[in-house]
């Protein structure tokens, strides 16, 4: 991930940071108009909504396969080391409460370092270790983290050890139990932010993971999980999440922006559908995509149902 983001950072008020997104600003113009009864003094919130993704087992700046530190001739980093340098400044500048920090899955496997805790010395363990990615994001203090598919690679048992050695939800609105077809993860995660003499603004957030599992780690979930498309699953929560009071509805996507899929139609769900939620489900203000390890800065996608513009950004891969 690149630090070099501050160009794209000044360019938007509403930008997140050189970490990542997709800021959502001023998301509750229209609830606090409605709040205050004069639409001409409506006030303006802005939330800072930050997000990386594809981390992959990077903790440090460092190349776990070439035992030495990570460097490529743009002078990149990776790593949530240096991920939480950025996320403090941006803390700082913003102040904590009106930031939101988010995670968009492929978290525990890609290093030598994620094998070792799955494999070597394993969190699954009696009296195991806590997991160093658990560890790192933990310290940051990550508000919610959507579930990519590389989460299933080491089994079940892995993925829910970790879930438990994590103080942050992981989501999975369209990962459901194979037999209740009832969500097996938490589906979404609510914050409240507090408004200086206006109502709190409420921001959900959905996460979303990618229907590949189903193919990728089917020894591990068949019979188990199943896991329906983004873009059905989101129709369902969305409006749910509108109805519980949500002013601000940010989704976490475990899925890229193409709408193509690289298992063809051996599943009936896209697998790239990040811009396809945006477009056909209405009521989603900006998405954190990744899987794709692709950076797109913003791209801004027309919901063709409200014609309201859906914010969407990736941050390439390795936090
Ligand atoms: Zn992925």
């Amino acid at each position: 991930m690149p630090l070099n983001r501050r160009k794209f950072l000044k360019k938007s008020a509403v930008t997140g940071a050189g970490v990542a997104l997709a800021g959502a600003a001023a998301p509750s113009a229209q609830a606090a108009e409605s709040a205050m009864k004069k639409p001409a003094k409506a006030k303006r919130y802005s939330l800072t909504v930050l997000g990386t993704t594809d981390l992959h087992g990077h903790v440090f700046n460092w190349d776990y396969f070439k035992d030495a530190e990570y460097t490529d001739t743009a002078g990149n980093a990776q790593g949530l080391a240096r991920i939480s340098t950025l996320v403090n400044r941006i803390r700082k500048e913003r102040g904590r409460e009106n930031t939101l920090l988010l995670d968009a899955g492929d978290t525990i496997q890609g290093t030598p370092l994620t094998y070792y805790y799955a494999k070597v010395d394993p969190i699954t363990a009696k009296g195991g270790p806590v997991h160093p990615m658990a560890q790192a994001m933990n310290a940051i203090g990550y508000d919610a983290v959507a579930l990519g598919n590389h989460e299933f690679n080491y089994g079940i048992e892995t993925l829910r050890k970790f879930e438990d050695q994590c103080r942050f939800p992981l989501l999975g609105a369209n990962a459901l139990d194979a037999k209740t077809l009832k969500p097996a993860f938490p589906p979404y995660f609510i914050k409240k932010f507090h408004v200086k003499g206006a109502p709190p603004v409420k921001v959900a957030v959905l996460g979303l993971t990618n229907p590949g599992i189903a193919i990728w780690d089917k020894a591990y979930v068949q019979g188990k999980l199943t896991f329906p498309g983004l873009e059905e699953q989101a129709a369902k929560w969305v409006p749910k999440l509108r109805s519980m009071g949500a002013d601000v509805v940010v989704v976490s996507a475990h899925s890229g922006s193409s709408g193509t899929s690289s298992y063809g139609d051996q599943l009936p769900y896209v697998e790239n559908s990040a811009a396809l939620v945006a477009q056909q489900v209405p009521g989603i203000d900006a998405i954190l995509v990744g899987h794709a390890h692709v950076e797109i800065p913003e791209l801004k996608v027309t919901n063709t149902k409200t014609g309201r513009t859906v914010v969407l950004s990736e941050p390439l891969a390795f936090a």
